[in-house]
């Protein structure tokens, strides 16, 4: 058990819950970031009949200086900083480059990978200070393997490992871990919600032949924040059932 702090940002997403009931589990208290009002009701109720110390805030990730009053608030109502911190927060809005707007470009790579930066730049002070702490970025096998009209996507995708990477040199002699973790396909809402033969059609390039499930990633990112990962640093953990080797 622990008393940590977990940030999870779109902690209320697909996989971000399950992140968020794994590691309240394990005894961390965790804080959400949410975009749309209302959206922290139910989840706070979840988390609350579970016995999980959970507290939500309402912030966009792709705001800078969102980001950096979250955090102080954070500090400032939990009377302790942020331990660990799960990027998760992501969107897509997909089309091939020669359809793709301006538009959807920034909005990818801001909500993606803007923000990783943003919340990373928040915690990294404390974290250092601390001499112990966890960055946790949830990527995609869509940022190792590319994907036809998701150039912004994989793009952003790709560039989070090449930040958990560069960051990790930086803080690794200050007990402050970052990795990537790439998923496969996860049987969340959007996934299921695709037309079944299509479905099928992914799971037939999965050589464990099935679907992700959400517990799987956050089982990943309990290990990864705990301080038996220590020695695991600027790794991109892919976890996609074979359907990507490298
Ligand atoms: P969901 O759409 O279920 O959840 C995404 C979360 O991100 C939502 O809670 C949403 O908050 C939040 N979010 C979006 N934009 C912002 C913003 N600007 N500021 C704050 N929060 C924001 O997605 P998943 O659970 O499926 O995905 C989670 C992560 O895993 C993503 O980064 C995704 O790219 C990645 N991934 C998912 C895969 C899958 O198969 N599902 C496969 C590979 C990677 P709100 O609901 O309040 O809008």
């Amino acid at each position: 058990m622990t008393d940590k702090i977990a940030l999870v940002t779109g902690g209320m997403g697909g996989i971000g819950q399950a992140i968020c009931t794994q590691l309240g589990k394990a005894g961390y208290t965790v804080v959400s970031t949410f975009m749309r009002t209302g959206r922290d009701e139910a989840w706070l109720e979840q988390m609350q009949e579970q016995g999980i110390k959970a507290k939500a805030y309402q912030c966009d990730v792709c705001d800078f200086e969102q980001a950096q009053q979250l955090v102080a608030n954070i500090k400032q109502d939990l009377g302790a900083s942020v331990s660990i911190l799960v990027n998760n927060a992501g969107i897509t809005k997909d089309g091939t480059l020669r359809k793709m707007t301006y538009e959807q470009w920034q909005d990818v790579i801001n909500t993606n990978l803007n923000s990783v930066f943003n919340l990373s730049k928040a915690v990294v002070d404390d974290m250092t200070n601390a001499g112990f702490g966890r960055i946790i970025n949830i990527s995609s096998i869509n940022g190792q393997k590319g994907q036809f009209g998701q150039t912004n996507y994989s793009a952003a995708k790709a560039g989070m490992h090449g930040f958990s990477m560069a960051l990790a040199q930086e803080v690794a002699k200050k007990g402050v871990t970052v990795n990537t973790i790439s998923p496969g396909y996860i049987a969340t809402e959007m996934v299921m919600a695709v037309d079944e033969n299509i479905r099928n059609q992914i799971i037939a390039q999965i050589p464990v032949g099935r679907l992700g499930k959400p517990e799987e990633i956050a089982s990943l990112v309990d290990y990864l924040a705990s301080e038996a990962a220590g020695f695991i640093t600027g790794s991109n953990i892919a976890i996609n059932g074979g359907q990507h080797m490298k």
